[in-house]
């Protein structure tokens, strides 16, 4: 949308091809349907928090900013609100309110929508010929925005990793990133529902700490889910062994934890060890650790040992889980891998091996973390690709 309305805006005469009865089935669920429609951070921010070929949108970035998508965004009339971590939402937590938005902005750039209308195949010459099941449209350029294999059911269906296929590009391998992980551990399925808001997280595999983040975390029947895991899971490797520890208390170090410990325990100094942690932890907590820690749950708290209080406070400083795998596609925020980028200019994100065929979004082998980063990836590119394609045309 961002793509076709940009080139439309710069003189193209743009049809925007959509398979599905309506625009923006994605963005519509995005941010649990609040939409963070990108960071408010500068550039570097951007280039910080984009893990698979960031420099690759350096140029992206620079001509389209998060601040030009906070502008475009208010100049169509949705009011904004920036959150913690600088993610910005729309202040009437509607993603519907961005895609009337996006609406807005192909009627306002004179782009012909045709909804309905699957692209099923594209015939790379001097002109393209872009086939659908409705009949052929025949084209100076060609931007696709097919999106990679994340949430199919909103579309993306790796359609457009065909076309470029045909074209002559590389498609780096796709994994689903940015997705909940599974675990193995018995008593995660007890804890199914509980939200942790501020807790501390490291991912370790054989090659040590691969990932570490301070959030919110939500246990699930098949394992753990909230942003610190979606942004976690991005440095899972298929193949090796991985575990999570969860810090449970980041704020306080182990000395600290264990005064805390130890004043609870005076204070309720006549109460089994069971009923003697409902200050310090969630109650559904309470008999998971209990019972990890291997403390007879009867036993009076002034009879824990220094030891026992000792591998407590580690234990909830470090809440091991052994993660199995990640959910796939139909549960993941986003592709990892796409179109080989060495194939595409960084400056026009026209393809290097077909004149007149550009790229955008998440069809592209970039990705990046949760807070808004991939739809200002796709906006920034969708907005380089679509600007640029009128040059290239004439
Ligand atoms: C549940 C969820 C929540 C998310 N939340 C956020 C968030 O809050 N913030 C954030 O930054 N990112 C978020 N993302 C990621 C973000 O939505 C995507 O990175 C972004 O939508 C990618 O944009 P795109 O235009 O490249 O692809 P898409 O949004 O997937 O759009 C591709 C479009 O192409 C159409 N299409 C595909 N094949 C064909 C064909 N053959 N013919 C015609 N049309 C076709 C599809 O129907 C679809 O409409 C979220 C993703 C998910 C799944």
């Amino acid at each position: 949308m961002m793509a076709a309305g940009a080139a439309a805006s710069g003189g193209c005469e743009v049809t925007l091809l959509e398979k599905n009865n309506r625009l923006g089935r994605k963005l519509s669920i995005t941010g649990k349907g609040r939409c963070n429609v990108t960071n408010a951070c500068g550039a570097d921010g951007l280039l910080a928090n984009t893990i698979g070929n960031p420099q690759f949108l350096r140029a992206a970035f620079n001509r389209f900013t998060s601040a030009q998508t906070i502008a475009f965004f208010e100049d169509l009339g949705v009011k904004l609100v920036v959150e913690r971590g600088h993610r910005v939402f729309p202040a009437s937590e509607q993603a519907a309110d961005i895609v009337s938005a996006m609406e807005n902005y192909l009627v306002r750039s004179k782009v012909a929508v045709v909804l309905n209308n699957t692209v099923t195949d594209i015939e790379f010459g001097a002109g393209k010929t872009v086939k659908t099941r409705d009949g052929a449209y025949e084209a100076d350029a060609v931007i696709l925005t097919t999106g990679g294999l994340a949430y199919p059911a909103t579309g993306s269906t790796g359609d457009g990793f065909r076309f470029a296929k045909k074209a002559g590009h590389h498609i780096s391998p796709l994994h689903p990133s940015l997705t909940p992980m599974r675990a193995d551990d018995p008593w995660v399925s007890d804890l199914q529902g509980l939200v942790l808001k501020n807790v501390g997280i490291r991912l370790q595999s054989g090659k040590g700490s691969v990932y570490t983040d301070f959030g919110e975390l939500l246990f699930t029947h098949f394992g753990v889910s909230g942003p610190v895991i979606l942004s976690a899971s991005r440095f899972f490797t298929e193949g090796d062994t991985h575990t999570l520890c969860v810090d449970l208390k980041p704020a306080l170090d182990e000395q600290a934890l264990d005064a805390r410990l130890l004043r609870d325990f005076q204070k309720y100094k006549n109460k089994n060890f069971l009923n003697a942690l409902d200050d310090l932890l969630p109650r559904a907590l309470i008999p998971v650790l209990v019972s990890l820690s291997g403390i007879s749950p009867e036993r009076k708290v002034n009879g824990v040992t220094k030891t026992e209080r000792r591998d407590f406070v580690r234990l909830m400083k470090c809440l091991r889980l052994s993660v199995s795998g990640l959910l796939g596609f139909d549960n993941a925020v986003i592709t990892r891998g796409g179109v080989n980028v060495k194939e595409v200019n960084p400056s026009t994100m026209e393809s290097r091996l077909v004149k007149g065929l550009y790229f955008a979004g998440e069809i592209l082998d970039v990705d990046a973390l949760t807070g808004g980063y991939n739809l200002q990836i796709a906006f920034s590119t969708g907005f380089l690709a679509g600007s640029r394609c009128m040059e290239g045309i004439m």
